[in-house]
């Protein structure tokens, strides 16, 4: 069942959107682009004339209400982008009536879905690997049923499109599905999209491929790294792994960012490449500064040089020219993770360097795809957006389906 094929006059349709979006200490949305990507897959389900019910998680509440995590706060943003007026249910497990009032094209917002520990249906209050931990682990998944049942309770039709918490098995992305027959559930039209941008890079792959992976750590990317290595051609690798990867070969790093447990694995990253063929691309220089802020002092040195008391925080001007030319000519391009500390503007040249290479090769028919809150931030920052073939909403879920694992958001549905 498709989103397209389906008519949903006079029906009831709970839709799990990723609202998750970043707020200002007033309670203001700074990024809008998740509510814009869920529009599609609500503007059809009123134009069709059904009734939306709508839920999201927003934040990490950790299972308890807290205001600050309140969806609330963003109902009214939500009727504005709908053109319609939202009605806000203050308990997402107690809306059964509100639901059962909704008539044809009025929207109802549940309050955020983790406000409920049953949502993620993680034990709490206890430790993993203590003798309690398997009952409670137990006993909260049936919990996360009898959530999942009240929740699909509400609606005759089931529709996930929240790519972003698609590689979770949760109660409203997964669980839920399975109180649906085939023909009452089925994916957004933003997961269709993202879907396709995934499909496109894997199954599609142009050559050369380079993938650009950055950010702060080795460790939350090293799966997808190693994963990566088996598909591309060149792969950089820039941000704040560059200093690990210096450290290992001897490098000397200052006082840069570094996760000295994982030496060996940079290491074994190294030899994986040169053992595959993959050009392996690493900073050379760097952008060092004497303190974590945008006006602190700035030197220029080698990566595997910095002098005590400095931490490289950008690709210097020689390594921004490697990751060009390593773009440029590419066909397929991944790009997770930024090159710097981007928000500082003084140390976003990098980050700028690599998105304007990836753009340039977009415009010389490469197909793009940018995922991860940060990557995509910097995208937004330089007004890049429109220059590139895709961007995606998700960040984890984005890098498991890239690399090849098969999301509980889609297979609930897919089977
Ligand atoms: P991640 O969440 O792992 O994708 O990392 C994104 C963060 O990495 C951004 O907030 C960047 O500021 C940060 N980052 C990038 N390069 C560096 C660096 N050289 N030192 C410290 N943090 C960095």
């Amino acid at each position: 069942m498709t989103i397209n094929t389906v008519n949903f006059k006079d029906s009831k349709v709970i839709v799990r959107v990723d609202f998750n979006v970043p707020l200002d200490e007033n309670g203001n949305i700074t990024d809008d682009t998740r509510i814009r990507g869920a529009l599609p897959t609500l503007k059809k389900v009123l134009a069709d004339g059904g009734a939306l019910i709508i839920m999201s998680h927003m934040g990490k509440p950790k299972g308890k209400v807290n205001p600050k995590f309140s969806l609330g706060q963003i109902s009214e943003a939500v009727g504005d982008a709908l053109g319609v007026t939202v009605t806000f249910a203050p308990d997402c497990a107690k809306a059964a009536d509100q639901a059962a009032a909704l008539k044809s094209g009025e929207v109802l917002l549940l309050e955020n879905l983790r406000f409920y520990p049953e949502e993620e249906g993680k034990p709490v209050g206890v430790e993993k690997g203590t003798p309690e931990f398997d009952a409670a682990k137990k006993e909260m998944k049936a919990r996360q049923k009898e959530f999942a049942k009240t929740l699909a309770s509400y609606a005759d039709y089931y529709v996930m499109d929240a790519f972003g918490t698609a590689h979770r098995k949760h109660a409203s992305t997964a669980v839920i599905a399975d109180y649906f027959d085939n023909d009452h559930k089925m994916l957004g039209y933003l997961m269709e999209k993202e879907v396709t941008a995934v499909d496109n890079v894997l199954s599609n792959i142009k050559r050369p491929f380079t993938a650009i992976m950055g950010g702060s750590k080795v460790s939350t990317k090293i799966g997808i790294i190693d994963n990566l290595l088996g598909k591309v051609d060149n792969l950089i690798l820039c941000g704040g792994m560059t200093y690990t990867f210096a450290k290992a070969q001897g490098g000397k790093i200052g006082n840069s960012i570094c996760e000295d447990d994982k030496l060996d694995v940079a290491l074994g990253v190294i030899a994986k490449a040169k053992e595959l063929g993959v050009n392996l691309v690493l900073g050379t220089d760097c952008v060092a500064g004497d303190d974590f802020k945008n006006d602190c002092h700035t030197q220029i040195c080698p990566a595997n040089d910095i002098p005590e008391g400095w931490e490289g925080l950008d690709a210097g001007p020689e390594t921004q020219k490697l990751f060009a030319d390593a773009i440029k000519d590419a066909k397929t391009i991944l790009w997770n993770g930024p090159a710097g500390v981007f928000e500082f503007d003084n140390f976003a040249a990098g980050s700028r360097a690599v998105a304007e290479a990836i753009c340039q090769a977009t415009e010389n028919g490469a197909f793009s795809l940018i995922g991860g809150g940060d990557s995509v931030a910097c995208i937004n920052k330089f007004g890049m957006a429109d220059r590139v073939s895709y961007i995606s909403t998700g960040g984890g879920a984005l890098l498991e389906a890239i690399e090849g694992k098969v999301l509980p958001g889609i297979a609930a549905i897919k089977g």
